[in-house]
C-alpha cells in the first residue's frame, strides 16, 4: 500500500500540473449583472480575472428572467457584482448570488441616491452609473470587493482602478464643454424611460421620462395616456427640438409620440445597456461620448 502510494506521487509529479501552472490556468470569475458594471470590473481587474455578464447588449435589466445557465455561472463565480438598487428587476442578481452562496458587491454602495416618485412611491433611481463621477464610485467598490476576494493582487487592482477614474475625470470634463454648446433653455431630454436623471442633474438638463423609471410592469412601469398626454404638452411648450428612443427598450412609444408632437427623433441612446461588441458604445465611456454626441447635436440644431 505504501509503495503503490509512493508510485502515485511519483507519477503525479510527471504528469499533473504543478501548483504554479494549475493557479496560472485557473482564473477567478466575476460574473456581473449588467453590461457597464462588465465594463468597469475588466478596467479593475485586467487579465488577472475572467469576468463574464449575465446580460447581453441590448437586454434590459428591468425585466430580466434569470436562465438556468446564469445559475450555472455563478456557481462558478469568485464573485458577484450587480448595480443594485433595484435596477435587477425582483433583485434577480442578488438571489442568483444567494442561492450559490457568493459574495455580491452592489456598485451604488456609498452613494447619495436621486429620488423618484411613482405612484406615491419614493425610490432610489438606480441609473446612477450615468454620471461619470458616480462611475467612479463604481470602480472604486469593484476595487475593494476583488481585493478582498485577491488581497495579494490589491495594489495591482488599486493602480487599474485610479487610471480609469482619471479617463472618467477626462470624459466630465468633455461632457461639460460638449454640453455648454447647448443653451440652457434647451436643455430639455425625453426618453422613453426614466434613465438619464443622473446625467441630466450633473450637466444642468431637466428630462421627462413617459414610461417611469422602469421599463416594466411591476412597478409602477408602462405608460398612461396621462404621461403621454403630459410628454406631447411639454415637448410643445418648451419647444423642445427632438426626443430620443433607447438601445435596450422599444422605440415605439416614442416614436409616436414624437410624430404626434412635431417632433423628430434625435438618435438612439445607450440606456441600461451598453452596446454590442464592435460598435461605438461597446464600453461606458464609447456610449457616455456617443450619447453626448447626439444629445447636443439634436438638442443645439437651429
Ligand atoms: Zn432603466
Amino acid at each position: 500500500m505504501k509503495r503503490f502510494a509512493v508510485v502515485m506521487v511519483l507519477l503525479g509529479m510527471f504528469v499533473g500540473p504543478t501548483k504554479a501552472q494549475e493557479k496560472e490556468e485557473k482564473k477567478l470569475l466575476a460574473i456581473c449583472s449588467t453590461t457597464q458594471v462588465a465594463d468597469f470590473a475588466r478596467q479593475v481587474v485586467g487579465d488577472r480575472w475572467d469576468v463574464q455578464c449575465v446580460l447581453a447588449a441590448g437586454q434590459d435589466p428591468h425585466v430580466y428572467e434569470v436562465k438556468p445557465g446564469d445559475a450555472r455561472l455563478v456557481a462558478q463565480a469568485a464573485i458577484c457584482l450587480e448595480n443594485g438598487w433595484h435596477l435587477e428587476g425582483n433583485e434577480w442578481m442578488k438571489t442568483l448570488a444567494k442561492d450559490a452562496g457568493k459574495p455580491i458587491v452592489s456598485c451604488v454602495t456609498g452613494l447619495k441616491p436621486l429620488e423618484l416618485v411613482e405612484d406615491g412611491e419614493t425610490i432610489d433611481d438606480p441609473h446612477a452609473w450615468f454620471s461619470p463621477k458616480n462611475a467612479a464610485v463604481y470602480v472604486n467598490n469593484i476595487a475593494r470587493g476583488v481585493s478582498q476576494i485577491d488581497p495579494e493582487h490589491t495594489d495591482e487592482y488599486k493602480a487599474r482602478a485610479d487610471f480609469y477614474v482619471q479617463q472618467l475625470r477626462t470624459l466630465h470634463v468633455w461632457i461639460q464643454k460638449e454640453v455648454n454648446t447647448v443653451p440652457k433653455t434647451q436643455r430639455k431630454l425625453i426618453t422613453s424611460h426614466d434613465a438619464f436623471n443622473y446625467f441630466c442633474s450633473e450637466y444642468g438638463f431637466t428630462s421627462s421620462a413617459p414610461a417611469g423609471w422602469s421599463t416594466g410592469d411591476e412597478v409602477g412601469g408602462g405608460i398612461t395616456a396621462e404621461r403621454r398626454q403630459q410628454s406631447i404638452k411639454s415637448i410643445r411648450d418648451f419647444g423642445i427640438k427632438a426626443i430620443f428612443v433607447e438601445t435596450s427598450t422599444n422605440p415605439e412609444m416614442i416614436r409616436q409620440i414624437a410624430a404626434d408632437a412635431g417632433v423628430k427623433i434625435g438618435g438612439e441612446l445607450y440606456a441600461d445597456s451598453m452596446g454590442a461588441p464592435g460598435t461605438a458604445g461597446e464600453s461606458y465611456i464609447g456610449m457616455m461620448r456617443e450619447n453626448v454626441l447626439k444629445i447636443t447635436r439634436a438638442l443645439s440644431a437651429k
